[in-house]
């Protein structure tokens, strides 16, 4: 069963305040990526406070790569999801598997499901 135009409006902006929210956690990571830079130009008397807090900060930069990844990969999803309704209207909804409608209320929890949760279990216990 295709998705009515309201569902597909509900579902557009879903993505576009996904995508928003994305892009707003990537922003904030450049900007501690560019500070980080900063002060690693700074005079040597910052120097050793700053070895002090070493080990935090790589941690601090790890988990900020991670989740830069994992954002960078979300967002991608979301704009592949937002060509795909704009591109195809119709089969937008549709599993990518078997064919079936994935569901508006799948849809609306994750808008750039590209699967029907019986195609993703099969998925999952296969991997
Ligand atoms: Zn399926």
């Amino acid at each position: 069963m295709a998705l009515n135009k309201k569902q597909l409006a509900h579902l557009e902006k879903r993505l576009l305040d996904e995508r928003d929210r994305a892009l707003r956690a990537l922003g904030k990571f450049d900007n501690m990526a560019k500070a980080d830079r900063e002060s690693a130009d700074s005079d040597l008397a910052a120097y050793t406070d700053h070895m002090a807090d070493q080990g935090t900060e790589a941690q601090e930069r790890e988990k900020a790569a991670v989740f830069a990844t994992k954002e960078g990969r979300y967002l991608y999803r979301l704009e592949e999801a937002l060509r795909r309704m704009y591109s195809d209207p119709k089969h937008f909804g549709n599993c990518h598997t078997c064919e079936n409608a994935v569901g508006f209320e799948r849809l609306d929890a994750l808008p750039h499901a590209r699967y029907c949760i019986d195609c993703k279990r099969k998925e999952e216990s296969a991997a």
